[in-house]
């Protein structure tokens, strides 16, 4: 384990409630929710009660939640099942720093003939509210756009742009999978009548999330089957992990207020920590308007993927901008969108914190950080022999980790025998 896990935007530890609540669903109580007996009807009671924990969470009605297998599915569903059920070509209306989810399946709407306006972000990374008055027409189908931002945490005025857009008579998509269980995702207050969630990204378990869609608005299916979901997402539910997931929103419920506090005050302390211990760094996104525990900076004479390969090696985890792009060498397009300048993106870093982040992961990031930039700005951008240096570290920690999993699978099997 390393000893300061400061990726949570990628991936959150899993909670023990969402274990706990996982775990009978592995063993005996495997039934289907489809099932009319007994085993089945315990099986839907745990479906329906983990609907209930997402729709409190959303303060939405229990049948406007469907359960998906996470963020990127909740965001297809909604894009394209509004395309599909409508037919015909229409007009979204998005932003250039949208999660890829979200921009590949508008290239998608565009190859199904649909327009689609992507609008850009100031330095910080926010949409102007007047960009997205005037990007609307009489033909804008939807309004899509994300809660808080993956790369750099900064908060889009969410409530505002709802509010344009849907006195225009357009559909509202909120990007809420960054936000929900750290930020108040209400959808009346957010004014979203389409809002997508994932499970991992606040406690629970991988492969999982829910798409908030309002009551009357009409979404075509994209998996057809056995009508599961009230026939919006065909297939039996992934039932442990529906429940790991409700048990987490449960858990994010209760805690918000608290852990929102905590986080900004820890959030804060790393800040300040790397800003004044740091020189040539920039902190990158809102500086307020900005989820809590999301320290994101751009440090130059340095790259981004390279030091994060080194904190690895000394027990922080973080990330450059998003998981999916942390191993690739071009700037991020979010932080290209915000017009910063090729010095501070090439350096791009990310550490964000969660449920069980603690002020001595904290401490430790702030100690480990400097001394990491200091070492790699002092050898220089020797990328080839860093590659070369990381991936044998790499190497040795899957070894390690292989013999490790031997040694417990052996041990196992000896003390059976
Ligand atoms: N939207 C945002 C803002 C994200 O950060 C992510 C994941 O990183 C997704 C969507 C996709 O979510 P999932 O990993 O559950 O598919």
């Amino acid at each position: 384990m390393p000893q300061a896990y400061l990726d949570y935007a990628a991936t959150a530890p899993v909670r023990p409630e969402a274990r706990r609540a996982m775990a009978p669903l592995l063993s005996e109580a495997f039934g289907n929710p489809s099932s009319t007996h007994r085993l089945g009807l315990a099986a839907r009671d745990v479906l329906e009660s983990a609907r209930e924990c997402v729709a409190l969470l959303l303060g939405a009605s229990p049948d406007e939640i469907t359960f998906t297998s996470g963020g990127t599915e909740s965001i297809n569903q909604a894009l394209k099942g509004v395309a599909l059920a409508r037919r015909g070509e229409g007009h979204l209306v998005t932003t250039t720093v949208e999660h890829p989810a979200t921009l590949e399946t508008a290239r998608v709407l565009e190859e199904w003939g649909w327009r689609v306006t992507y609008l850009p972000v100031d330095s910080d990374g926010l949409v102007d509210p007047d960009d997205v008055r005037r990007a609307i027409t009489p033909q804008t189908t939807v309004v899509s756009v994300m809660h808080a931002n993956n790369e750099v945490g900064s908060v889009q005025p969410v409530a505002e742009i709802a509010r344009i857009a849907r006195d225009r008579g357009a559909l509202v998509h909120v990007d809420a999978v960054q936000s929900a269980g750290k930020l108040p995702v209400r959808v009346d207050d957010l004014g979203a009548d389409l809002l997508s969630t994932s499970s991992h990204k606040l406690g629970g378990p991988k492969g999982v999330g829910a798409l908030y869609c309002r009551s009357g608005v009409t979404l075509a299916p994209l998996l057809h089957g056995g009508g599961q979901e009230r026939g919006l997402r065909s297939g039996t539910e992934n039932l442990p992990g529906i429940a790991g997931f409700g048990a987490a929103v449960e858990a994010a419920s209760r805690e918000l207020p608290a852990a929102h506090a905590r986080l900004a005050e820890l959030g804060a302390r790393l800040i300040d920590g790397v800003l004044y211990s740091v020189d040539a760094v920039r902190l990158t996104g809102h500086p307020v308007q900005r989820l809590p525990g999301f320290a994101s900076f751009g440090f130059e004479g340095l790259e981004g993927r390279w030091l994060v390969k080194e904190l690895s090696r000394v027990g922080v985890s973080c990330s450059t901008g998003s998981a999916c792009s942390s191993e690739t060498k071009e700037p991020s397009h979010v932080l290209a969108a915000m017009g910063l300048p090729e010095e501070v993106t090439r350096g791009a870093a990310r550490f964000t914190m969660g449920w069980a982040t603690t002020v001595e992961e904290t401490q430790f990031a702030i100690t480990a950080i400097p001394r990491a930039v200091e070492r790699l700005r002092a050898r220089g951008a020797a990328g080839d022999d860093l590659a070369a240096e990381y991936a044998q570290d790499c190497r040795s920690a899957r070894d390690r980790a292989v013999r490790g999993l031997v040694a417990g699978a052996l041990s196992r099997v000896l003390r059976r025998s």
